[in-house]
């Protein structure tokens, strides 16, 4: 008999239309996350444990499929699960859903697994620091070069035509708007980047007008997202003094 497969479960939300620019979806959250971030959104997931079966998330998967087009996988760190991982989002393409990845890159071997596997129809690859900045806290153990190679092969599979979306998300404070010049000399023209509004109790965000003047200085098309105003694509002011907005 084949082994039942558990997921370490951090949630479902079953219908969301901010997770997937221009789509319905559900989302599942996986628990534990190796990164630990201070600004987490998702603190209370990125420890403990709450296994269940895969098929009990199939199912809620499956509630939701009459109201969505795609399921997104999201953490915590989905990736830290390969297993259940390809699992779910196997079974998802199975019943008809386009898939999506929310991750932190810093497994890429789950992330070409589910790409020559063909399981996987979009990424959201967020990098938080330059690579060298880049650890994995309490163990101070760099993964930049993880995150790096993430972020290669997820390119190069995008321009081969084998992962149909693909952007990069940076998500910015007050003061920390520097590394983002680093981060976007390594994103090619052609895939989204998207400047994140980083949100966290105490820490006042950057305003929309802020982060336009930040993304003025890399001199490229990028994706803003807000929680008051949503998310724009922005030109900057490249051609004219008129910022380019849709
Ligand atoms: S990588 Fe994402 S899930 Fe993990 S701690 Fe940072 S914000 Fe939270």
């Amino acid at each position: 008999m084949a082994e039942t497969i558990h997921v370490n479960f951090g949630g479902f939300v079953p219908l969301s239309t901010v997770d997937w620019r221009g789509r319905s979806v559900c989302v599942v959250f996986f628990r534990g996350c190796p990164v630990k971030c201070w600004y987490c959104h998702n603190q209370a997931i990125q420890t403990g444990e709450d296994r269940r079966a895969v098929k009990e998330i199939e199912d809620l998967i499956r509630s939701s499929s009459l109201l969505i087009s795609g399921v997104i996988f999201s953490g915590g760190e989905a990736t830290m699960q390969p297993s259940a991982l390809l699992a779910l989002a196997r079974y998802s393409k199975s019943i008809g859903l386009l898939t999506g990845l929310h991750t932190n890159g810093v497994y890429p071997d789950v992330i070409r697994e589910l790409i020559q596997q063909q399981l996987i129809d979009h990424i959201a690859l967020d990098i938080k620091a330059e690579w060298n900045l880049y650890t994995v806290r309490g163990k101070e153990r760099a993964v930049g070069k993880q995150v790096k190679d993430s972020l290669t092969l997820c390119t190069d599979a995008f321009h081969a035509g084998t992962l149909r979306s693909f952007e990069v998300v940076t998500t910015l404070f007050p003061g920390y708007g520097e590394e983002v010049m680093t981060i976007s000399q390594d994103v090619a023209p052609d895939i989204d980047l998207v400047l994140q509004q980083g949100v966290y109790t105490g820490i006042k965000p950057l305003d929309m007008n802020e982060l336009k003047k930040i993304a003025d200085k890399l001199e490229k098309k990028v994706r803003i997202r807000t929680r008051s105003d949503g998310e724009i694509t922005y030109e900057g002011n490249r051609n004219s003094g008129d910022a380019g907005i849709r």
